[in-house]
């Protein structure tokens, strides 16, 4: 009788760990959403330190990473570079204009730090911000994505609204050509990836397949005026879908969302290249900096072990404690690593010119 118990308690036991587990990652967003911040402070601590995280993502026995032989694990550095753009249509109460300002603020100094330690980043750049001026009438011939209220809230009046049709002396916020320039003339060599034209919600639930051609049309043409092409690719506010489009205009490479943290890149099923993102940088809860740089270090040091790719993203806007309390020791410690041999740092697109694509 005993020994039935048992079994029956070790069968329950195992159903009740195994949903945990299939369903984790709804679990942890459901209790997220259900508590305050200082709370969700102490979750998400909690699970990554006593989590296994970040999670690899687990290949297929088939499966080749096609990294070169030596290759030891690496480290890719993403920046949203969008202004007023990104926070159009946010539910959150955020200026875009000021938004845009915090960026243009930062952008110089972020350049100097990534050139003080050679770490070339993508910019994944919003394309309108590459022109120098616009008129209106000028995107009439865009489809236009329909209203839609989801991760952003577009229900009135046409897409670009906001658009001052001016120039970039007029209005900072919608045209970046200055920062552009100081991008593309570090020292550096950084890359000018592809953040949509005018950050659009790119999902198949919300955006009909010829508006993401037209916005990916749109980008190139503004790109071609600096000699930038498109390759690697970055969905605007995690809203991925029509991969087909991608595809179309041979993007090689894109950063998206995934269950797990570190990876190598992925083929997907169109033939497109695409790491997942492994965290990003930001205050986004009261640690201390050094608690911000262990994590940090904790993905790097984990995706050399794995032989995998630590893939960091920010938003250009993020806050100046960051910048100068956090960022300079993470940077130093992954160069360090690269001069000990130990690490790859590069673009998204010359992760993907590595692996041959
Ligand atoms: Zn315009
Ligand atoms: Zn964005």
């Amino acid at each position: 009788m005993k020994l039935h118990l048992n079994c029956i308690l070790k069968i329950s036991y195992n159903c009740i760990l195994g949903y945990l587990m299939k369903d984790s990652r709804k679990i942890y967003k459901f209790i997220r959403a259900h508590i305050g911040s200082t709370q969700k402070a102490y979750l998400s601590k909690a699970v990554f330190d006593f989590s296994n995280k970040p999670f690899v993502y687990k290949k297929n026995e088939k499966e080749n990473n096609n990294f070169p032989a030596d290759f030891e694990g690496g480290l890719c550095i993403s920046a949203d570079f969008e202004m007023a753009w990104a926070f159009r249509y946010s539910k959150r109460k955020v200026d875009p204009l000021k938004m845009a300002n915090k960026e243009r603020e930062n952008i110089p100094v972020l350049l100097k730090l990534f050139a003080k330690y050679n770490i070339p980043i993508t910019w994944a750049t919003v394309g309108h911000l590459m022109l120098e001026s616009c008129n209106k009438g000028d995107h009439n011939w865009m489809h236009r994505i329909p209203y839609f209220d989801d991760h952003w809230r577009f229900s009135s009046g046409d897409w670009f609204d906001d658009d001052p049709y001016s120039n970039y002396q007029k209005d900072s916020a919608w045209y970046a050509p200055d920062l552009m320039e100081l991008i593309l003339k570090s020292d550096v060599k950084h890359e000018i990836g592809c953040h949509t034209f005018s950050h659009i919600d790119c999902s198949y639930k919300n955006c009909p397949p010829q508006v993401l051609d037209d916005e990916l049309t749109a980008w190139k043409k503004a790109a071609s005026k600096w000699g930038v092409e498109l390759n690697s690719f970055v969905f605007p506010g995690g809203t991925a879908g029509n991969y087909e489009i991608l595809k179309k205009h041979n993007v090689k490479i894109y950063r998206r969302n995934m269950n797990f943290d570190l990876a190598y890149p992925i083929i997907d099923q169109y033939g497109l290249l695409f790491l997942p993102s492994t965290s990003s940088f930001g205050k986004s809860y009261n640690w201390s900096a050094d608690y911000y740089i262990y994590r940090y270090k904790k993905m790097i040091d984990k995706a050399i072990k794995t032989k995998t790719i630590a893939h960091i993203w920010f938003h250009p806007s993020i806050d100046s404690w960051t910048i100068s309390e956090v960022m300079p020791s993470v940077l130093i410690y992954a160069a360090d690593l690269r001069e000990a041999g130990k690490l790859w740092i590069g673009t998204m697109n010359s992760m993907a010119n590595l692996l041959g694509n």
